[in-house]
């Protein structure tokens, strides 16, 4: 695999199966690669998971490590725990870190597969907890099965299970989707195949506006983005637009449909609104002039030098006081105590979460209001 990273990346792939205009536009302007605190998190949990399947290292004793550019917090051990155990409880053979590959501009590196009897399992950890991923027809977790099955030729497998595991989320942390082999198999041959040539065709004009577009790299350049942005604009804040100066409408005398309708686009209007200010950044940083806007100096944030160096000292002038400990986690101290065969007897409380809004696709039961919540143990009784 001569490229890094792939042109039509697997984690990408429902953006360039549903838009394949985006990768035209990401060949003509190409994005600059950015790497965020957020991605780097993720690189070091997923490294702790691969040492914890692969050397049986026990992830709790990584607590205040560093691994790459992240010190291992309790909330990357609890997530890295749960995303481990739900592997060995497969109780098959599993591989981490699997490079797959379809062609030669589709391929990737798939977190773990298991093989249990007939039954391949990918399974794909997600540290983010921004942005639940769901199991159904996840583009990304068919294309690494896919790659997978080509890689292993495994002609016993019939079953494939994808599966996604997001610890850091409320709701379903495991998510699994099953498929045959058969129409998976199909399913690259039709869907996949059509897709990527489509998205590597320059003259394919074809787009599709959807939650995809959130991620998608270059929606700057995107005419479909800035049409609908204005659609929406138009529709629902004529009276601004009209005024010479600017009055938002009174948001509280929105109705239900035209709040509904906003909500539908507000991410990806938020997103463009997001991309035109990277761009104008990145052009200001450039030397080039945004009307109205100049670089001024960034807050300064301190840090140590040397921490083993400060650790030393600080310590031993301030002995315990120039540390803290905190209580463990309800997951870490079960799994403390299953050592021990112990299980939490006392001390714990079932919290609720607040609700929140979801699409009306989504799979979870639809609540009335809060207090359906509140009174949730009181009902089941
Ligand atoms: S913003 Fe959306 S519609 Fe525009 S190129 Fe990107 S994915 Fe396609």
């Amino acid at each position: 695999m001569s490229k890094k990273h792939a042109l039509l990346s697997p984690s990408s792939s429902k953006q360039w199966l549903k838009c394949p205009l985006s990768i035209t536009l990401i060949k003509q302007f190409p994005p600059k690669e950015e790497t965020s605190v957020f991605a780097a998190e993720g690189t070091s949990a997923h490294e702790l998971g691969e040492m914890a399947l692969l050397m049986g290292v026990d992830p709790n004793k990584y607590l205040g490590h560093k691994i790459g550019d992240f010190v291992v917090d309790e909330a990357m051990i609890e997530a890295v725990n749960i995303y481990v155990d739900y592997v060995v409880s497969l109780g098959g053979t599993y591989e981490t870190e699997i490079k797959v590959k379809i062609n030669d501009e589709v391929y990737g590196t798939c977190d773990t597969t298991v093989v249990c009897g007939n039954t391949l399992h990918v399974i794909d950890l997600k540290y983010g907890k921004g942005v639940e991923v769901f199991a159904e027809n996840n583009t990304q977790a068919m294309i690494y099965a896919l790659g997978a099955l080509k890689k292993f030729d495994n002609t016993n497998i019939t079953e494939v299970v994808c599966t996604i595991v997001q610890p850091r989320i409320f709701g379903d942390r495991i998510k699994t989707f099953n498929i045959s082999a058969e129409d998976l198999i199909n399913w690259g041959k039709q869907e996949l195949e059509t897709g990527c040539k489509k998205a590597l065709d320059d003259s394919c004009l074809d787009f599709e506006i959807g939650e995809w577009c959130k991620f998608c790299k270059t929606k700057a350049h995107c005419q479909g983005m800035k049409d609908k942005t204005m659609e929406i604009t138009r529709q629902d804040f004529a009276s601004v637009i009209n005024k010479k100066e600017i009055v938002l409408p009174n948001i509280t005398t929105l109705s239900g449909t035209e709040l509904g309708r906003i909500m539908e686009f507000a991410d990806l209007v938020e997103g463009w609104f997001k991309a035109i200010k990277e761009t104008a950044t990145d052009k200001i940083h450039n030397g080039e002039p945004i009307t109205g806007y100049k670089l001024v100096k960034g807050r300064n944030n301190r840090s140590w030098a040397n921490k083993d160096k400060a650790e030393q000292i600080y310590s031993e002038l301030l002995g315990k006081k120039a540390y803290e400990t905190k209580f463990r986690s309800v997951a870490q101290i079960e799994k403390e105590l299953k050592k021990s065969k112990e299980i939490i007897q006392d001390g714990l409380v079932n919290i609720s979460c607040n609700p929140v809004m979801a699409k009306e696709s989504d799979k979870r039961k639809a609540i009335t209001s809060s207090a359906e919540i509140d009174f949730a143990e009181f009902i089941k009784k």
